[in-house]
């Protein structure tokens, strides 16, 4: 017997066409990629999508066809995004911090018809669009007014381009299973990888995310999405803050802790979103210059591990909630947060900092378990770890063109690459990329637990642990640091300030110090690069031991 309850397909546009309804005044501000602040409305934002939509459609792209975004974080992306999937586009964002030539191979791989690029990215765009073949527009987020001189063939700007229409346009009725986005995951081993989200994943994952103990977003909040819409889906917020017509605060190209500080407290926001690194520059700024977080409530952070220091100042010294969370690229992203069950209502001081630490525990729509090599589930003990896999509604089913097969089992299950233990409580805490663990005399040892001992030093301003091959043990810990400005802390300071805090034998043996640690595009520690640079690196114990 079936339901008789009626058949409305999870699409995108809906979202914002409740927005508008709901919410039409709630704002939209970004910083323009011209420079100055611009202001506009859930209202406005959809229709000029509608218009986005028409015009895609009247210069003849079709369902289905891929349409690429390069672009920071504004009202115009969002009217982008909205157009694209409204006429049943895919919009496909292009991280602008690839090199160009992985970006090419990105948009020939997706096969990209069309492109919406901030000026920005003009000259990245004029050194590739000849090697994408299927590009056949460009579309500059601007206006006439600031339309530069370009090589480029078929290019147009966006307000001339959206002005010869009107919002006369139905949004297309799809199947809620017809792709709506795609985005790549950045590639550190291998070729990058095409995620590809539907209407449907893309609506399940911003109910999920806004939920009380996930997100927790609502229509009074004011939230300023740091993470960019080109990284992991912009964690959902794209889609999850006009769910609940939430103020946006859209922060442009600049995201320097000055310029983050000054939207945060103009504009008044409640809720913000980013990489731990964004963090770094904001929390450096503040401290600086001596200044508060007014209005700030809470800050989800994720894409790395969060260090502990960052938790605590943020809780302690500004009076911000800090949620840890985890995720990937193809599990839309989130994956799990570490909001506080009331199993740990009465838990208080170091103990609930150990709490916030984890990455936290799955909400609705993401299953979750770790296994051994053997595929055999490990208990929930908060000790042993093994490879966290995961299924959902939002998780991806299988990456475009069939790359990365063997990462999906017959059950849905998809391996994350990432190590984790999970505790009694649900919680779960990632203790290393599979590729980064270090391997010591057969037992594994977490470089993410010693870089997060290591920058709770108030000397150190960045940290990172790789294994160096040792004659005895296979691989040893060496401790990489980036210094803060006009610090100087010894190598047996730093050590001396981790002893006690973990097991003897996961001391590193040696400090290194460098000016600066490689990142990824996406703001991680690019542990590739970091390996090769200390590639031959003679550890002082080796030589005792050999
Ligand atoms: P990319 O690989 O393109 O940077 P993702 O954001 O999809 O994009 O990367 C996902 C990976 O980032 C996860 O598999 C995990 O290794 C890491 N990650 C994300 N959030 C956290 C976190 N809170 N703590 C530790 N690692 C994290």
């Amino acid at each position: 017997m079936l339901g008789l309850m009626q058949d409305w397909p999870l699409l995108c546009h809906k979202i914002l066409d409740h927005a508008a309804i709901q919410h039409p005044n709630r704002e939209i501000v970004s910083r323009s990629v011209e420079g100055p602040i611009v202001r506009t409305n859930y209202r406005d934002v959809r229709q000029r999508a509608l218009k986005v939509a028409k015009r895609l459609e009247q210069e003849g792209f079709q369902v289905g066809d891929r349409i690429a975004t390069l672009a920071w974080n504004t009202a115009r992306h969002l009217e982008a995004w909205y157009g694209i999937m409204g006429m049943g586009g895919v919009y496909h964002t292009l991280n602008p911090r690839l090199f160009p030539q992985q970006i090419a191979w990105i948009m020939n791989h997706a096969e990209d018809k069309a492109l919406f690029v901030d000026l920005t990215f003009l000259p990245l765009v004029e050194k590739i669009a000849a090697e994408v073949k299927s590009l056949t527009k460009v579309i500059v987020l601007t206006d006439g007014a600031n339309m530069p001189q370009t090589s480029l063939p078929d290019v147009v700007a966006y307000e001339n381009w959206i002005g010869e229409a009107d919002a006369d346009y139905r949004w297309k009725a799809l199947d809620e299973k017809a792709a709506s986005g795609m985005c790549y995951t950045s590639g550190t081993t291998g070729d990058p990888k095409g995620v590809v989200y539907s209407h449907r994943s893309n609506v399940i994952h911003a109910m999920l995310a806004c939920m009380p103990d996930a997100m927790g977003i609502s229509a009074r909040d004011t939230i300023l999405p740091v993470v960019p819409m080109f990284h992991a889906n912009a964690w959902g917020l794209a889609q999850s803050s006009p769910m609940v017509g939430a103020k946006l605060v859209m922060p442009g190209g600049r995201m320097d802790g000055e310029a983050i500080y000054e939207l945060l407290t103009t504009e008044k926001v409640t809720f913000t979103a980013a990489v731990p690194t964004v963090w770094l520059l904001l929390l450096q700024h503040m401290e600086k210059n001596d200044l508060k977080l007014p209005h700030l409530k809470k800050v989800v952070i994720g894409g790395s591990a969060c260090p502990r220091s960052m938790t605590e100042k943020f809780e302690k010294n500004y009076d911000v909630e800090v949620i840890h969370a985890w995720g990937m690229t193809e599990m839309s992203p989130l994956g799990s947060l570490a909001t506080i069950k009331p199993e740990y209502a009465a838990t208080t001081g170091d103990a609930l900092f150990d709490i916030k630490q984890t990455q936290g525990y799955a909400p609705f729509g993401v299953e979750m378990k770790v296994t051994d090599d053997e595929n055999n589930e490990l208990p929930w003990d908060g000790k042993k770890f093994g490879r966290l896999k995961v299924r959902g509604p939002a998780v991806a089913a299988a990456y475009y063109g069939g790359a990365g097969k063997e990462q999906f089992d017959a059950d849905n299950w998809f391996d994350t690459g990432d190590v984790a233990h999970i505790n009694e409580n649900g919680y779960m805490q990632i203790t290393d990329r599979a590729k980064d663990v270090i391997k010591s005399g057969g037992e594994w040892i977490s470089t993410i637990d010693l870089e997060n001992i290591a920058v709770g030093h108030p000397d150190v301003a960045e940290a990172a642990v790789i294994g160096i091959a040792h004659p005895k043990w296979d691989e040893r810990p060496l401790l990489v640091v980036v210094r803060k400005e006009g610090k100087n802390p010894s190598k047996e300071e730093l050590l001396a300030f981790m002893e006690g805090k973990i097991a003897k034998w996961w001391m590193p043996d040696d400090v290194a110090f460098v000016d600066e640690i490689p990142h990824t595009a996406t703001g991680k520690i690019q542990k590739t690069t970091l390996r090769d640079q200390f590639k031959g690196y003679e550890l002082p114990t080796a030589s005792s031991a050999a």
